[in-house]
């Protein structure tokens, strides 16, 4: 029999395709009268749909989010909250649109409607990483939690192929790591397994035809999926080794989620050979790490640190950093095998 133990966090979501013409009705079910519209970069698109949706609502617009939520930025955009006298906030784009609606969220109190565009799954996690003097630092509170997502697939299809790529492997990552999870649990043991399927079944179809409203749904249900997952248990070496190289060496967040997971599935593999051949149905191939790694080459990668920018004189560095807290994985963290997992994600080896 399973011991375990669940803690769920309140999360209205509404999915679809034309769901932001629901905007307003949520906005107002939250008491909201004045919005401050919260958007980035390339985004014009989305936020113009959104802001459409939205009517007379909107009483100001903050279009600056930048990734890994400096809090620079943040004091900027808390400015026009409180000169607008904002009561409530609606932003739409990838993990880091959401990051700074969070941040500002945290710091006012207000109700958030997040609009994702992405498949980061930021939106309905209570976590917050935010950014001061280039160090990252995370944290987690209820007053974080978005009370309402609004997933609209018609928002995600101008997002770029090579980005719908990697962001779903972002999504599977949250997946992955959830079913070897020291928390795991037969509610996120059945999400992640769902996401990671129709994550493997959407990608090569997205990827004939980046206009597929259909894989693009399964995606962002994946991405809702798996989110839920990185919100309800807790994560693993994929997350730490992540985390450490976007913050000490600026790499992009999904692109170093997809070089590094096929990495982590080979390195943890002898460890836990149920959960990698319930990965390996999953994902429709006969092994975890190297199925992965065919299906992201296959889609044209990145599948090497190298592609991204990492100097391989950082290496050694990265792997001091990611031992240097405990914290637990499936396998026992060695230098040796930390070492060797990134030379091999550097190089873009072929797990074997
Ligand atoms: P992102 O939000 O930076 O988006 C990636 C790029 O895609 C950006 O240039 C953006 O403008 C563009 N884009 C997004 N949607 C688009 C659309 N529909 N059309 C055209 N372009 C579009 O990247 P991301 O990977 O979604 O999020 C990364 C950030 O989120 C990181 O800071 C990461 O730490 C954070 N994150 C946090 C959590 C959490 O639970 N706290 C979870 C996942 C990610």
């Amino acid at each position: 029999m399973r011991t375990f133990v669940h803690t769920s966090h309140p999360a209205r979501v509404v999915f679809g395709s034309g769901t932001v013409g629901r905007l307003t009705e949520e906005v107002r079910r939250l008491g909201g009268k004045r919005v401050l519209l919260v958007s980035g970069p390339a985004l014009d698109e989305a936020a113009q749909h959104v802001r459409e949706a939205l009517g007379g609502l909107v009483i100001a617009e903050f279009d600056g989010a930048v990734m890994h939520t400096p809090v620079e930025v943040t004091e900027q955009a808390l400015t026009v909250v409180r000169e607008a006298g904002a009561d409530c906030l609606v932003s739409v784009g990838g993990g880091s649109t959401t990051g700074l609606s969070k941040a500002l969220a945290l710091r006012t109190g207000l109700p958030q409607v997040v609009v994702p565009t992405t498949y980061a799954g930021s939106e309905i996690t209570p976590v917050l990483g935010e950014t001061r003097d280039g160090r990252k630092i995370t944290q987690s509170s209820a007053a974080i939690l978005p009370e309402t997502v609004i997933y609209d697939v018609d928002l995600t299809l101008s997002l770029p192929l090579p980005t719908s790529i990697t962001s779903s492997v972002n999504a599977m990552a949250h997946a992955v790591e959830a079913l070897y999870s020291v928390d795991a649990n037969p509610a996120t043991d059945h999400q992640a397994l769902e996401a990671i399927s129709r994550i493997a079944r959407a990608l090569p179809r997205l990827a004939a035809d980046p206009a597929d409203r259909g894989a693009r749904a399964d995606l962002l249900m994946a991405a809702w999926l798996a989110g839920t997952c990185l919100a309800t248990v807790g994560m693993a070496l994929h997350h730490k080794m992540c985390h450490t190289l976007g913050g000490s060496f600026d790499l992009p967040h999904a692109e170093t989620h997809t070089v590094l997971l096929p990495h982590v599935l080979a390195y943890n593999a002898p460890s836990d050979p149920d959960v990698m051949r319930r990965i390996a149905q999953a994902l429709d191939v006969p092994d975890a790490a190297s199925g992965l790694y065919d299906l992201v080459a296959s889609l044209g990668g990145p599948t090497s640190l190298r592609e991204l920018g990492m100097p391989e004189s950082g290496l050694a560095d990265a792997a001091e950093l990611a031992l240097a807290t405990p914290y637990p994985n499936p396998r026992d963290l060695t230098r040796e095998g930390i070492e060797g997992l990134l030379t091999d994600a550097w190089n873009g080896r072929r797990p074997e």
